[in-house]
Order: structure tokens, then sequence, then C-alpha cells
């Protein structure tokens, strides 16, 4: 099933990309893997995926102990901490996570790089936008990123990769593009701002119920779950 799923899904990606005339090599495929096993996981991994989203760091450390073993079997394995971090969990999520989508606060984003200063990592980061009033309890509101972002630079052991967002539930995907829109207008205006390409590279953005719209509003990240492991 999970072979099928991903397969399909390449060829709606590839579809969509056709048709915005986009490279679908362009886009990651974010396995979201909250309430999976690590079976599953290896599943997906087999039929060639390499990014692996979870939403707590202590399921995400049980599982990354069981598939990353000091003789590392899945060395490309990319690991995404996609849910809310909070601060007392930051220094697990530094030993574990590639990148951290879900940075949601300043406060959040010094307290990593605080903690990556310790350890002499470089932790990469996306900013989390809160695009919708009702939806979500997390992320920056649109109007302050910005500005937030300008006071990380400064700061050594954080590497800003981008944007993510949440679109709210909606019954149908069409009603998600005005979030995809207005995360990928803020991408646009925060370049014009002065800040270096790289560091707006990612935009997150997509799940397994709209991530056909969010790739024709310019999304390069999608995290997908159910789509993935379910029928
Ligand atoms: C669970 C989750 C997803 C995947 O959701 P699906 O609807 O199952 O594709 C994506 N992003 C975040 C932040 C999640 O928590």
């Amino acid at each position: 099933m999970i072979r099928g799923n991903i397969s399909e899904i390449n060829e709606r990606i590839a579809k969509v990309c056709a048709k915005v005339g986009r490279d679908p090599g362009e886009i990651t495929i974010v396995a979201v893997t909250k309430g999976r096993t690590a079976g599953q996981i290896q599943e997906a991994v087999a039929c060639g995926i390499s990014d692996i989203g979870e939403n707590k760091v202590q399921e995400a450390l049980l599982k990354y102990r069981q598939l990353m073993p000091p003789d590392a079997r899945y060395p490309a394995m990319r690991w995404h901490m996609v849910g809310h971090l909070q601060t007392n969990k930051v220094k697990d999520a530094l030993r574990l996570f590639d990148l951290i989508e879900s940075v949601d606060s300043l406060h959040l984003a010094q307290e990593i790089d605080r903690q990556a200063s310790g350890i002499n990592k470089v932790q990469d980061i996306l900013i989390e936008v809160k695009t919708s009033a009702e939806s979500t309890k997390f992320g920056l509101r649109p109007e302050a990123t910005a500005n937030v972002i300008k006071e990380l630079l400064g700061l050594k052991n954080i590497n800003i990769c981008g944007l993510m967002t949440i679109a709210p539930v909606a019954d149908n995907p069409e009603k998600t593009r005005p979030y995809f829109k207005m995360l990928r207008q803020l991408k646009d205006e925060i370049c014009e701002s002065g800040i270096r390409k790289e560091q707006s590279r990612i935009l997150s953005m997509g799940m397994s119920d709209d991530f056909e719209v969010a790739i024709e509003e310019g999304a390069n990240m999608v995290r997908l779950g159910r789509a993935i492991f379910e029928d």
C-alpha cells in the first residue's frame, strides 16, 4: 500500500508541476510519521522517501533509536520536526532533527541558538507562520515575520532556510489557496527586504488533502501523512 501510494503521489506531483511549468525535482516530500511505526518508516524509505517528519520529540527519539543505530543504515535520512516545540525539549530536538520546521516564536529561536551553540551545531530551521486566524494555535503573525527574521539574522547557531505554514482544515482544497498564496507573498516580501535568497529557499506548505494546490502556489516541500500511510 505504501509503495502504491507513493508512486501515485509522485504521479500527481509530476502532473501538477507540468501544469504550472515547474520541475518535480524541486519538490521534497516529507513523510509525516506521527503515530506510524519504525517499520512503516522503513517501508517508505525503501520507496525513495528520505525526509521524515515527526511532531513530538519523545516519539521521534524512540523511532530514531530504532532506525539510526551507530552503524547508520539510513545515512541519507533527514529528520524534520513539524510540531510545536517546547523550550524544555530543545536539547533533545537538537540531537536528532536536521530541520526544525516549527519555529514559532522569537524566544524559541533564541533558545535553539543558545543550546546549539553549546554543542557546536548550526541548526537549520523554518519559521512557522500562522496564515489563518482559526486553524492553528502556533506560528508568527504574517505582519511580524519579517521583523522577527531580522532579529534572528545575527544568531550564529541557527540557519533560517525558509517558511512553513499549516492551512486550516477545509472540505475543498481550493479553500486553502489563499493561505498558501499569503505565505508565498510573504517569502517574496522578505526577499525584497534584504534577506539572503537561501534564507527563504524553502516553502513548506501542503498536506495530504491540498498538496497540489500548495505546489501550484509555490510550495517546494509538502508534508504528507495520510496520503502515504492510509488507503
Ligand atoms: C500530521 C501533520 C501533517 C500531515 O498531515 P496529513 O493530513 O496526514 O497529510 C503535516 N504537517 C503537520 C505539521 C502535521 O502535524
